[in-house]
């Protein structure tokens, strides 16, 4: 059995190792592929050495639910459409958060109970696995509904709301002593506890923002890992342990990085309705007046044929339209005209984290030519034209000049800068956050009406070989 416990310990510390590079190779795109098969063999692992640790009989049922996991995941993971990941990436955390509540639930019914201080850690430790794990699964199965559209993306504001979570944590902090003192007899409880764990996960994330759920996606991936990070003392599992905090503290400076990126404090958008008055729904910003004035394909290819640089601005509709190929066809051919071509990334461009940087090199795109929001903001005064494709709250000056629009305070591309903008939309509606955009009325943009990929593809045509 020492052997056993041996290779078992060994490897758990090479799976940490593989997991710690995986995080690092996520990190940037040219490694990202690495990263994530390093993951994979860490996790094979992982599973690997558990099993090791299983009684026989065990064994069955760990190869059907392991067999079952890898099937629904890789089904889902291949059929998911790329605008859909951060609702994925949703309902994946739920199912962590659910796994880490039963797993607390099955340790209170089947395990056995240390006795005295490690007995009242070991309670502690499952209190808290489970209660952040129930906030974790109701708080992911919300995000998911808003993200997929099936939960309007309104914050709920019900009066009175922060003191309401305050005294329901107090309840259930006030629980814990009587539960930790006596834990075989704290079933009660522990479900009390779940019920209302349950009600602040739903109840935090409808109080926030559709604009804001990116973060709150980031940060229930930190609380599923701690959630993990819980169970791995309930269990005894170092690697559990090491697994959760990394998911844990990645997740928490993901949303560190998103909330700076999007100028929101971290508090406000945990505690919800960042922007909002108690009660009140969200401002709509003072709507620019007048029509946006329409170019088309013939003086755009002109106006790129003279250019000497341009910048282009890829958001949300470029993923919808799977335009990213024809716009590296088009890089390469204004690069091979001469013209300096660069892409300007927001932080919170499309969907999810790195969804523009994850399209434009499925289309190789050299990586050079990504630049991230602060690496290029100051040279579009610089720029000839910038082509917005599909974005739109990312290049919204309101975010700087109107102090009364929702995303105030949000830093921007700043395209207007630059001598010309064409903005390539199919209509006149808003972005994400619902807010209008006073850029389309500015004198340097213009607007090229239609789907981004068939506008692209007229360019190309345009722009001959
Ligand atoms: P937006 O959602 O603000 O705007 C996308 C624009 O694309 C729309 O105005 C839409 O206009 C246009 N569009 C949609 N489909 C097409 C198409 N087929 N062809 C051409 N245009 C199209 O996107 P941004 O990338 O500018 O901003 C991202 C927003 O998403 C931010 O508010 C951010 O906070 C939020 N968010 C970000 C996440 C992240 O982690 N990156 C996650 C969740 C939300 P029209 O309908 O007229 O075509």
């Amino acid at each position: 059995m020492d052997a056993v416990n041996g290779m078992v310990t060994a490897a758990y510390i090479a799976a940490s190792a593989l997991f710690i590079r995986s995080l690092g190779g996520l990190a940037n795109p040219e490694t990202a592929r690495e990263g994530n098969f390093q993951g994979m063999v860490g996790m094979g692992l992982a599973v690997g050495a558990t099993a090791l640790l299983l009684p026989r009989e065990a064994l069955p049922v760990l190869g059907v639910v392991v067999v079952a996991g890898l099937a629904i995941g890789s089904t889902l993971a291949q059929r998911v459409a790329m605008t859909s990941m951060p609702q994925l990436v949703a309902i994946l955390h739920s199912f962590v958060g659910l796994a880490a509540a039963l797993v607390g639930y099955a340790s209170q019914l089947g395990g056995e109970v240390p006795a005295g201080a490690e007995g009242v850690i070991h309670a502690v430790a499952l209190y808290v696995g489970v209660f952040v794990g129930a906030v974790t699964f109701t708080g992911s199965v919300v995000a998911w509904g808003k993200l997929e559209g099936k939960i309007g993306s309104k914050p709920l504001m019900l009066p009175g709301r922060h003191a309401l979570n305050a005294a329901l944590v107090l309840v259930v902090l006030g629980m814990l002593v009587p539960y930790a003192m006596n834990p075989a007899a704290g079933l009660a409880y522990l479900v009390a506890m779940t019920v209302i764990g349950c009600f602040i996960g739903w109840h935090m994330v409808m109080a926030i923002g559709g604009a804001d759920m990116p973060v709150v996606v980031s940060m229930l991936n930190s609380y599923s890992g701690w959630a993990a990070a819980a169970d791995g003392f309930l269990l005894q599992n170092d690697l559990l342990i090491v697994t959760g905090a990394l998911v844990g503290s990645s997740g928490a400076i993901l949303s560190y990085i998103m909330c700076k990126a999007m100028a929101r404090s971290f508090w406000s958008v945990i505690l919800g309705g960042f922007g909002t008055e108690e009660g009140a729904a969200p401002a709509a910003a003072t709507g620019p007046v007048g029509d946006p004035i329409a170019t088309d394909i013939e003086t755009l290819v002109n106006e790129l044929k003279e250019a000497q640089s341009v910048v282009i601005v890829p958001g949300y509709g470029m993923a919808v339209a799977q335009a990213q190929h024809p716009v590296c066809t088009l890089t390469k051919k204004l690069r091979a005209r001469g013209c300096e071509v660069r892409f300007a990334i927001h932080p919170v461009a499309g969907r999810l984290p790195g969804h523009m940087n994850v399209l434009l090199a499925e289309a190789n795109l050299p990586y050079d030519l990504v630049l991230e929001m602060d690496e290029i903001n100051d040279d579009f005064p610089e720029t000839d034209v910038v082509l917005v494709i599909g974005a739109n709250d990312i290049v919204n000056p309101g975010a700087i000049d109107d102090p009364s629009s929702p995303i105030y305070g949000m830093p921007v591309l700043h395209a207007w800068e630059a001598a010309r903008v064409v903005v390539f939309k199919r209509g006149k509606g808003a972005g994400y956050a619902g807010v209008e955009n006073p850029l389309f009325l500015r004198d340097c943009t213009r607007m090229l009406y239609g789907d981004a990929k068939k506008s692209v593809d007229a360019l190309l045509a345009g722009l001959g070989e």
